[in-house]
């Protein structure tokens, strides 16, 4: 029996589960089909057209996010585009501010502010010292005060991104604040599902079918995915057991299905989600230092929530033959996704990772030139 219903489309960017945010007045321009925005705060403040835009200039940077191959002095090669590219923001200072732990996202902003000429800066804060927006703000200030263009920031916080934007002159970059959105992710995973399915020409992804799966109600990513693949005209189905991806998901325009097994035929692309253990309170069983929990109340035990939500090689065979499978890691192999799967012919994982630089490259050098 079907477990689906179709929700309102996308609002704004204020929800009840994502408490906290708060998208300052003034921050988030009206949506238009230019990109004139210094921030990129989320993808559920933009239009379609201002998706596109930056959609389109990552294709255009494509060649820039793999190794150039050998020098080649020649017009019309990537060494060429990786000089006029190399040029853009000469001169200008990229800090990474990240109050939450991350490397592939940090080192895939580094490559992509370097790739364009710019120096980066790394600063780690501590997550548990920084209690207070006050605290957040104040090293915010003090970074920008050294004379940076852009911050590329994550938090724990939702609505942290914004709330900087809305203190500080430079760009701000949301590298993932806390339960809210992941845009650059959003945007790296629409266009790997574009590019799959040989939608890159307009990134119109209508009458296509996208199936997100797992821990939804922890998950930035799938937020920035439900506004950004629904505003390219993709339908969005959320999967999982009703605690991780309850009905209360279709108020983001998106459909809800509680069965993996129903939804996975139909779809084009399935993206698999690891459960956020360290986002679902207290372990039962304190876990070794350094190691994340591996237990949730929302959950009845690991093993379960496998057998009915897991990607095994066996599921991943009723897929549609041109489906494809991405995750926005780190892949928890042997729950959400099997060996088999994650290194198999439907994955696009690693274009996934590799088109995460061509996206930053274009959200930097289009945040930093509007307000230039
Ligand atoms: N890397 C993604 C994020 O930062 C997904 C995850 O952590 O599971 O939200």
């Amino acid at each position: 029996m079907s477990t689906t219903s179709r929700g309102p489309a996308p609002t704004v960017a204020s929800r009840e589960d994502a408490p906290g945010l708060v998208v300052p007045a003034g921050v988030v321009p009206p949506p238009t089909d230019r990109w004139t925005s210094r921030h990129l705060l989320g993808l559920g403040t933009l239009s379609p057209g201002e998706i596109r835009a930056v959609l389109r200039r990552a294709r255009e940077l494509a060649p820039l996010s793999a190794s150039l191959g050998p020098r080649d002095d020649n017009p019309d090669t990537p060494w060429a585009l990786a000089r006029r590219e190399g040029q853009r923001l000469a001169g200008r200072v990229v800090a990474n501010l990240f109050f939450e732990d991350s490397t592939r996202t940090r080192t895939s902003f580094t490559v992509a502010a370097r790739r364009l000429g710019a120096e980066v800066v790394d600063l780690f804060v501590i997550a548990s010292s920084v209690s207070k927006g006050e605290t957040l703000i104040d090293t915010a200030k003090n970074v920008e005060a050294t004379g940076v263009d852009a911050l590329v920031v994550r938090a724990r916080q939702a609505g942290a991104a914004a709330l900087l934007a809305d203190h500080v002159r430079c760009s701000v970059v949301n590298a993932g604040d806390g339960g809210h959105e992941h845009p650059t992710q959003g945007l790296l995973d629409a266009y790997t599902i574009a590019e799959a399915h040989g939608r890159l020409d307009a990134f119109d992804l209508a009458g296509l079918r996208v199936a997100i799966v797992g821990d939804i109600v922890a998950s930035r990513v799938a937020r920035s995915n439900i506004a950004g693949l629904t505003r390219l005209g993709a339908e969005v189905v959320c999967v999982g057991p009703p605690a991780l991806a309850p009905r209360s998901l279709e108020v983001l325009g998106c459909r809800v299905s509680h069965d993996l097994d129903e939804v996975l035929p139909t779809v084009d692309a399935v993206m698999m989600l690891r459960i956020q253990f360290e986002r679902h309170g207290t372990p039962a069983v304190a876990p070794l230092p350094g190691a994340a929990p591996k237990r949730s109340a929302a959950i009845a035990s690991v093993r379960e929530y496998r057998t009915f939500y897991g990607l095994s090689e066996e599921r991943a065979e009723r897929m549609k033959p041109s489906a494809v499978v991405i995750h926005p890691g780190p892949i928890n192999r042997g729950i959400e996704l099997d060996h088999a799967v994650a290194d198999g012919p439907r994955s696009v994982v690693l274009r996934q990772v590799r088109h995460g630089v061509a996206v930053r490259m274009a959200a930097l050098s289009m945040c930093v030139l509007a307000s230039a």
